[in-house]
């Protein structure tokens, strides 16, 4: 961060990334004050040696910017007290991506976004350009906050998963590559409506120039329009990624077979940690970049062929005789439980916690791979009566007495010669709230419970 010597910020939000912004000013001798309304975020921020002061009492004139978390809104629905303040002193508000591109002109930024996917397809770049031996570095919403990540100078790459939170923040970040995977209502809360929640996220393109790559899912109305703009703008290589059919200049994938433009096909039908179309879309884009990169196309296929997977997104957690116990816990709404339920046919599934709008009432036509359905948290009732009539359910209550009569039942149906295989599914199509403290608690739990059943043969890391 020397680059930005002389300057002084304020900071806000002193979790995973705050933390990280606080540290590397710190150790570049800028000038930062610190702020978070957690009382223990602060002490943590006191530890790593940030002076940290009440923002009512900061003294904006001499402040070069205000670096914002981006879970804290500085718009809608309520902008917080420092935002408002900042932007009445006329300050630049904006996220720690933003201070990475400023300290690192010279390097190559990838960046990824979309409503999902975006962890999935970062991460399986980031694996494969490691693989092949580029110096790399993988973070932002992802894992590692962007300014804890190494300084790599020319000829490094930064591969950032971008939230439409963080992109809202930019103001001279340029993605020399990137990747668009989809758009589907989300996060509406923080940007008014879809169209404030689109041009958030087409903060990606902004700033790209002749000579840079944009990678776009065109699965969805809103990115196919994107595809067409952005194919509009001279110079721009643009490579639009499709589900099912040809595409010109671009890459399509169908039931674990990737495309290229030139017809060179990858089949990765047998990467596990890759199910489903959706993965298709994620590893359709990654083979995008990595080519746009020039890598090798056997380097890239090893590299996906070596991709371990994010624990939480249909994770293999474990497995009894020919049942596959699948840790899902990521899936908080229907739609990414619904890419878990399309790939997989015979499915014992344990769902349930804080319903989201709609309840199940979207994955009816998943219903028929549905053997069971157990229920638990506070969205049973609503459950059960969307289930009621149409497929079989039980009453379980937590985690673990679902996973007990999963099991029981998945062995009793669905274990021995001849038959199929078959999934206990955790995949809850809710928030985690009501029983634990995040998505990733009940998971982690669920793994446990899941290599815990007799006989468990454990799968994956
Ligand atoms: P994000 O970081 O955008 O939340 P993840 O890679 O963590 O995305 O995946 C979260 C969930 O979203 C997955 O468990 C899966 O259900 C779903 N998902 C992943 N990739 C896609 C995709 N390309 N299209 C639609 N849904 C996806």
């Amino acid at each position: 961060l020397a680059v930005l010597k002389g300057s002084s910020f304020v900071v806000l939000g002193l979790a995973r990334s705050g933390l990280a912004t606080v540290r590397a000013l710190r150790a570049a001798g800028i000038a930062c004050v610190a702020w978070d309304d957690n009382a223990a975020s602060r002490d943590a921020a006191v530890q790593a040696g940030a002076r940290v002061a009440d923002p009512a009492t900061i003294d904006w004139s001499g402040i070069t910017a205000l670096v914002i978390s981006p879970g804290i809104p500085s718009t809608l629905p309520v902008p917080h007290p420092v935002a408002v303040a900042a932007r009445a002193a006329g300050k630049p508000i904006i996220c720690d991506v933003e201070l990475l591109a400023r300290a690192q002109p010279e390097a190559t930024f990838v960046a990824i976004t979309g409503t999902n996917g975006k962890s999935t397809t970062t991460a399986l770049i980031g694996h494969i350009l490691q693989q092949a031996g580029l110096r790399c570095q993988v973070g932002g919403n992802i894992g590692r906050g962007a300014l804890d990540l190494d300084p790599l100078g020319k000829g490094g790459l930064y591969v950032l998963e971008l939230s439409s939170y963080q992109l809202e923040l930019l103001q001279t970040f340029r993605a020399d590559i990137a990747v668009w995977l989809n758009i589907t209502p989300d996060h509406i809360d923080r940007h008014g409506d879809i169209p404030g929640y689109v041009a958030a996220k087409r903060n990606i393109f902004q700033r790209q120039r002749a000579g840079d790559c944009a990678v776009i899912g065109i699965e969805d109305e809103p990115s196919r329009e994107i595809e067409r703009e952005i194919a509009a703008r001279p110079g721009i290589a643009c490579i639009p990624v499709a589900l099912d059919r040809p595409v010109a200049n671009g890459i399509s994938y169908r039931a674990g077979v990737l495309v290229d433009a030139d017809g060179y096909t990858v089949d990765f039908a047998d990467v596990l940690t890759l199910p489903g179309d959706h993965n298709g879309q994620n590893a359709a884009c990654a083979w995008a970049v990595c080519r746009w990169l020039d890598l090798p196309r056997e380097a890239i296929v090893a590299g996906m062929k070596t991709y371990a997977g994010l624990p939480h997104r249909q994770e293999r957690v474990a497995a009894v005789g020919n049942i596959v116990y699948i840790n899902d816990s990521k899936a908080t709404n229907a739609d990414a439980t619904a890419r878990a339920l399309s790939s997989y046919d015979d499915i014992y599934w344990i769902l349930g916690g804080q319903a989201k709008e709609g309840g199940v009432a979207p994955l009816a036509s998943y219903f028929d791979r549905i053997r069971h359905a157990f229920l638990i948290g506070e969205a049973t009732e609503l459950f059960a009566g969307q289930f009621e009539g149409k497929l079989p359910y039980s009453r379980c209550g937590d985690l673990q007495s679902a996973l007990d009569a999963a099991h029981a039942l998945a062995q009793r149906e669905a274990q021995g010669e001849g038959k199929g295989p078959a999934v206990v599914l955790l995949s809850p199509a809710c928030a985690s709230w009501d029983q634990w403290k995040s998505y990733e608690h009940r998971g982690d739990a669920f793994r446990a419970m899941a290599r815990a059943l007799p006989g468990a043969e454990i799968l994956g890391r």
